[in-house]
């Protein structure tokens, strides 16, 4: 068995104006650079649009990675206000985060939508975050483990096995995202080794092992290195605490 991939992913939501956002980057570039933590981790800022092209130049892109948190399901064209993954890629980032539970619920993003944006980003050479996760009314149903399944059947299991191995995969249990609390290592695991399960039945011919699979919802320094060693847990999308240098640092010593 090879390595398991290690990946800690940023979404800054829509925080931070351009200013605050280029030096929230700068102030997290150097610190990393400086620590020489885990040289093998991959690290994703997710940050707002209108940041990407100027954070990109000032990143060093041996150890980081930019991420659009969404992106329009069509090409180009008459689509007032959307922003499509071509112009993402042209910004020079490399991931798109789709399907948050954000974007599912406020934005109401229906499986169909979800599915052509995880097309359009892979056909423009960006990888796809495809993220999953279960209200609480779902795990109180039991339902949790049925849910995350329609959601990955629904809009991502239909991209080949090429496309798979450029994917990155979150969990992110919507009564954990923003309201501290936070799944415990044993009911993320469980949800990570049950996707890793849904994976290896639908990819019978991959190296689903290499492909990563993120926690997220509140993880925070005191809880992530608990989190990340999990079997199946391949590092964390990051929130609120990816607003702060030391703490997302903090974050990424964990593992
Ligand atoms: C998220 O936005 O993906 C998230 C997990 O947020 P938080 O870490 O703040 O719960």
């Amino acid at each position: 068995m090879g390595m398991k991939p290690k990946v800690l992913a940023a979404n800054w939501k829509m925080n931070t104006d351009l200013q605050q956002g280029m030096k929230l980057a700068a102030d997290i570039n150097n610190k990393v650079n400086a620590s020489g933590v885990e040289p093998h981790a991959r690290i994703i800022l997710g940050v707002p649009f209108i940041h990407l092209s100027e954070i990109a130049k000032i990143m060093d892109y041996r150890r980081f990675s930019l991420a659009a948190q969404n992106c329009a399901e069509c090409d180009s064209g008459a689509y007032t206000g959307e922003v499509s993954a071509e112009m993402i890629k042209s910004t020079g980032a490399h991931y798109v985060i789709i399907g948050h539970s954000e974007r599912r619920h406020i934005f109401k993003e229906s499986y169909e939508s979800l599915q052509n944006k995880v097309d359009v980003c892979l056909k423009n050479a960006l990888r796809p975050i495809f993220c999953c996760g279960e209200t609480l009314d779902d795990r109180k149903k039991e339902m949790h483990k049925k849910v995350v399944e329609e959601q990955l059947k629904a809009s991502f299991f239909h991209v080949n096995e090429e496309y798979l191995m450029r994917s990155i995969i979150a969990y992110e249990p919507v009564w954990a995202i923003g309201t501290g609390e936070t799944a415990t290592p044993e009911q993320a695991q469980e949800m990570h080794e049950w996707i890793r399960t849904l994976l290896r039945d639908h990819y019978k011919n991959s190296n689903v092992d290499d492909v990563p699979i993120l926690y997220g919802g509140s993880v925070k320094p005191g809880n992530a290195s608990d989190l990340f060693k999990q079997q199946d847990i391949n590092g964390g999308l990051v929130g609120g605490a990816s607003l702060k240098a030391e703490s997302f640092m903090s974050i990424l010593k964990a593992f």
